[in-house]
């Protein structure tokens, strides 16, 4: 049988590539990467940057020889350039060949916006997708880093030097107020620089909901980050480095500049094998992660993915749904067909002592549009007993749809561990519970953990009523 060939060697590629050996130990799985690191976490980087995270080997799950040891064939350094019929054509260190695949996995991922901005090609200009981009940052921000002696796996400490040296930023501007922009402004503001979040319309977080894009603005405003809604930056300005940012209010003095401002998915390959994107400018698949060409797959940033409430097709680039889905086409092709799940684009983020958690539609408007009549109600409870200690306002924001009284999605936002709230919400959008029923679950409670009735309880109680 012809190898299992895998484009990209993190997350979904990983994932795939490992459960394809465990269920099927004689096929031969040969992972190509195109850079140097495999198996590493992009999720941590915000807090490396920050300094919670030490080393940035500390990021990385597997490293190359653990690959090995599960008897996958690893080719770091190998770029896969084109896909034809049974094939890809892949550039190495060697030069160039032809490797025929059985089965393909596309798991190429996405690579950062630049923005219509000039001047990212400047010093103290950054975006941060992978681990390079991490070091780049760390470098320049951390007035301890020293790359000859700094943790940075096989990178050449050479290339970090000039960021090293440069003097320690004291202002810098963030653009984009999504949640890599809202966990880099905590990650800088802990340095001690002066940040400024930009974001270009109303709302912090706008897939979050207003709840907590309120909360997170205000937590960052108390925190001293200064929060410019509804303000765009045009350039990035200044001579071989960054000295200011120029926005629709004037201008900003700033020796950085992060830019945050999305993601796109890496379809190239995808598009050269024939394979039809989705709306999303995604990788269309099919619940086994199949796109339409034979014996090719897509999984994790680079594909789409079946919401939960609705059965559409949806892009949400995310951790989970990125091993999740490598996992199970490793397992399908590896002779277990296995589904690779359906997302209700289950989120968390942090803003300094805030979290908050979304999945499902959250508020009216984006319910409306997926064709629901939606119902919300936005209420505030205890985190745990009144009377016992660390207890903090918790706001759950739920939406339903009043025709059959469905849970549509929803969010929470506190200060005392409000985030992993969602995933009561998340199981009860995945069992496509009714409000009722929602309203009926046995949650857990003891005073140092929760009230009695927990606040997603509280919040369904309360939708309840709405709907009689
Ligand atoms: C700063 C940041 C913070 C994040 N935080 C969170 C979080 O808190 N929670 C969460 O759920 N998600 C988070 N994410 C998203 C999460 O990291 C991604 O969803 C996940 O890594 C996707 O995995 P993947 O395997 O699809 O893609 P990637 O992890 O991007 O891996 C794709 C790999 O493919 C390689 N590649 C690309 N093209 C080729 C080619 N032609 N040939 C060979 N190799 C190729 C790339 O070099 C890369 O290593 C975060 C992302 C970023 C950038």
């Amino acid at each position: 049988m012809k190898p299992f060939v895998v484009a990209g060697g993190d997350a979904a590629g990983l994932s795939a590539a490992s459960k394809c050996k465990r269920a099927a130990p004689d096929r031969e799985v040969i992972v190509f990467e195109k850079g140097e690191w495999v198996s590493y976490a992009h999720c941590g980087t915000p807090y490396y940057v920050k300094g919670e995270v030490d080393g940035l080997t500390d990021l990385v799950s597997l490293s190359p020889a653990d690959v090995a040891e599960r008897g996958i064939d690893l080719r770091r350094g190998h770029e896969v350039t084109d896909v034809t019929e049974g094939s890809v054509t892949v550039v190495g260190p060697d030069g160039e060949f032809e490797q025929p695949y059985g089965d393909l996995l596309l798991a190429t991922g996405a690579h950062a916006v630049q923005g219509p901005f000039d001047g990212l090609d400047r010093r103290g200009a950054f975006t941060l997708h992978g681990l390079p981009d991490a070091a780049a940052m760390r470098a320049f921000v951390d007035p301890d880093f020293d790359p000859a002696t700094a943790d940075i796996g096989p990178m050449d400490p050479e290339r970090l030097r000039p960021l090293a040296d440069a003097p320690v930023p004291e202002t810098a501007a963030i653009v984009g107020g999504g949640y890599v922009g809202v966990e880099l402004a905590e990650a800088l503001s802990a340095r001690g620089i002066e940040v400024h979040l930009f974001q270009r319309n109303e709302q912090l977080l706008p897939p979050f909901g207003a709840a907590i894009g309120d909360a997170v603005r205000a937590e960052l405003n108390s925190e001293g980050v200064v929060v410019h809604t509804d303000t765009a930056v045009d350039s990035i300005a200044g001579g071989d480095r960054v000295e200011r940012v120029e926005h629709a209010d004037g201008t900003l003095d700033a020796e950085m500049a992060v830019v945050g401002v999305g993601i796109r998915p890496n379809t190239g390959l995808a598009e050269d094998a024939g394979a039809t994107l989705g709306d999303s400018g995604a990788v269309a698949v099919d619940r086994y992660g199949r796109t339409d060409v034979e014996g090719v797959y897509a999984a994790g940033d680079c594909a789409e993915a079946r919401h939960t409430v609705t059965g559409e097709p949806t892009w949400v680039p995310l951790g989970l749904t990125a091993n999740r889905a490598g996992r199970a086409i490793g397992a399908t092709v590896g002779g277990e067909p296995t589904p690779v799940g359906d997302v209700a684009g289950t989120a968390v983020v942090k803003a300094f002592e805030v979290s908050a958690g979304r999945a499902g539609f959250v508020g009216d408007e984006s319910a409306r549009a997926a064709g629901f009549e939606p119902v919300t109600e936005t209420i505030t409870a205890g985190s745990r007993s009144g009377y016992y200690p660390g207890a903090a306002e918790t706001t759950v924001t739920l939406t339903a749809d009043c025709g059959t009284g469905r849970v549509l999605g929803g969010s929470v936002v506190g200060t005392d561990r409000a985030a992993k709230r969602i995933d009561t919400l998340a199981t009860a959008l995945d069992a496509g519970h009714t409000v009722a029923e929602l309203e009926r679950l046995d949650l857990a409670y003891a005073p140092p953990f929760s009230p009695v009735w927990d606040p997603i309880l509280v919040a369904a109680k309360v939708l309840a009523g709405r709907l009689e």
